[in-house]
């Protein structure tokens, strides 16, 4: 009997799914196929954490294809062989997926795929996935794109889709079986697109209101960022469909304005700065999507040397380990580590430590947050890796000052003593740069520094001049002019020519 496969990767949903509309369509029986990849399992980039995120998704996704009459088959092994060894059993006509913009493990696959396909006489149909545009050909287009895309009718679920032929599915891996460590600690959030979709609601209908004003503190990001990223990453939501869910909120709030009811204007704010980060989410793996090395290479090679030779291994794990001595900074690793999220200027703040105070290269650091980041997404994630580190040549150069991140966005230490309970008895005053206690006060409030909390690792004033100048000299040269021109051909922003988002 010959078959169709819908192959799910980074998309567990069935609505809005256009591989899966499309064998609805042709009406064969078709195979729904989730296969566990061992090279993406055991990648420097993948963590028990996304492991046990992607397992409850899956779950959700077999439960719904068993209401639409069918249910999802898993498979463990290399691909193209389990293409291979279901096509020889059953005879694969046509396998329907989306186009991915993963890592560079994802990107040797599908081409392996693509040759396997073509070999084998199987049609591999590809479909667009979010606003993301395949063989783009010129980035001044890509904006009018991404709104023509975002305006198109979300795809329904099916009510019915074909049925599966009687293939034995695999019982989802197990963390041991997948040659993964034991979870350390459990995420805040949990797969599946039950819970995208109330955190969206959730988001939308009340705690959005402040979210432009409270999403740079970590005081109050957790609670007014929408916290969908996990599920656009792992596609339990589309980016589409939250596009236009913010789209609708704006819509019924204008009505409601307009028949007179008096609506704080922070809502109007917040949903338009909702739906500019989901285009740059977009705007961020176009990149990835045209040029695969950013994984690796600086996407501005002017800036090549600057810092390879120079990786302390020291510094990198205090860093890892919140052992800095900068209290925000540790803070906020600590956070992460406990929950797998973390706001977006907090993230940023913790880049730019390790590639300026602590001249590190983006590559390390990068892997070790890919790991703790539930919604690690590696278009987004080394282009935000590299623009922290200053090597686009096509961004502000922002190098954050923890003490003056403390000031402004947690002014009396509440979350600095929250996860670094060490500085608890700390005054306000010296909560963000402890080590400047004299003796005698940190006797007083009870943490001697060296011993209760970490001297610091680097010394602030002079690391920040030194990164400053090494920065500025290198954007400064006549080959780092050029190329910047290049690379703002390729993937500037049209919206805000040679600057970054900002928060
Ligand atoms: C060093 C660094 C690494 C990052 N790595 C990732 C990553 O791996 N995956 C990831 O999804 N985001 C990443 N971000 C961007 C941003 O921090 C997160 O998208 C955001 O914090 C997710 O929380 P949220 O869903 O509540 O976002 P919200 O603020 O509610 O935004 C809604 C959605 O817009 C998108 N978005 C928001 N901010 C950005 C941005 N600056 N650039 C691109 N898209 C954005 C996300 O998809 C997000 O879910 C990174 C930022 C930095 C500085």
């Amino acid at each position: 009997m010959a078959v169709q496969i819908v192959w799910f990767c980074r998309d567990l949903r069935t609505t809005d799914h256009g591989p899966l509309a499309a064998a609805v369509a042709s009406g064969l029986p078709c195979l729904y196929l989730y296969v566990y990849e061992p090279e993406q399992l055991q990648a420097e980039d993948f963590s028990t954490a996304h492991f046990e995120f992607l397992n409850r998704c899956l779950a959700e996704l077999d439960d719904r294809l068993r209401q639409l009459g069918a249910r999802l088959t898993l498979r463990h092994g290399r691909l193209p062989d389990v293409f291979e060894a279901l096509h020889r059993e059953y005879g694969i006509i046509e396998i329907h997926s989306h186009e991915e913009t993963g890592n560079w493990l994802s990107y040797q696959r599908d081409r392996r795929v693509r040759a396997w396909a073509r070999g084998a006489g199987v049609r591999l149909t590809e479909h667009a996935c979010n606003g993301v545009v395949r063989r783009l050909s010129d980035r001044d287009a890509w904006s009018g794109i991404w709104k023509q895309r975002m305006r198109a009718t979300l795809i329904p679920e099916p009510a019915r889709v074909p049925q599966s032929p009687d293939i034995a599915s695999l019982a989802p891996l197990t963390v041991q079986q997948a040659g993964l460590a034991p979870l350390s600690h459990p995420s805040q959030q949990t797969g599946g697109r039950t819970q995208g979709l109330a955190w969206l609601q959730s988001f939308l209908e009340t705690r959005g209101l402040h979210y432009r004003s409270e999403m740079s503190s970590p005081l109050t990001a957790a609670e007014s960022c929408s916290r969908i990223s996990p599920y656009l990453a792992f596609g339990c939501l589309s980016v589409r469909e939250a596009v236009q869910a913010g789209r609708e909120t704006l819509w019924r709030l204008r009505t409601r304005q307009q028949q007179g009811e008096s609506l704080d204007a922070a809502w109007f704010q917040s949903l338009a700065s909702f739906e500019s980060r989901l285009a740059w989410r977009c705007h961020f793996i176009q990149k990835l999507e045209d040029e695969p090395a950013i994984e690796f290479r600086n996407v501005n090679p002017a800036f090549d040397g600057l810092r390879e030779n120079e990786f302390r291994p020291d510094l990198f794990h205090a860093w890892c380990e919140s052992r800095t001595g900068y209290p925000m900074v540790d803070a906020c690793m600590r956070f992460l580590q406990a929950g797998g999220w973390l706001n977006f200027r907090m993230r940023a703040m913790l880049m730019s430590f390790a590639a300026y105070h602590l001249w590190l290269h983006w590559r390390q650091p990068s892997l070790f947050l890919a790991r703790l980041f539930l919604d690690y997404e590696p278009g987004i994630h080394y282009c935000q890796c590299q623009m922290q580190s200053g090597v686009t040549g096509i961004n502000a150069i922002r190098i954050y000052s923890p003490a003056r991140q403390a000031a402004d966005q947690d002014p009396q230490g509440e979350f600095i003593r929250r996860w670094v309970p060490e500085l608890d008895g700390v005054p306000d005053e010296w909560i963000a740069e402890p080590h400047r206690m004299s003796r005698l006060q940190q006797d007083l409030f009870g943490c001697r520094i060296g011993r209760d909390y970490p001297l610091p690792i680097v010394h602030h004033e002079t690391a920040f001049r030194s990164a400053q100048a090494r920065i500025f000299a290198a954007r400064s040269t006549v080959l780092a002019r050029q190329q910047s021109a290049s690379v703002y051909q390729k993937h500037g922003s049209r919206r805000r020519p040679m600057n970054d988002p900002g928060r």
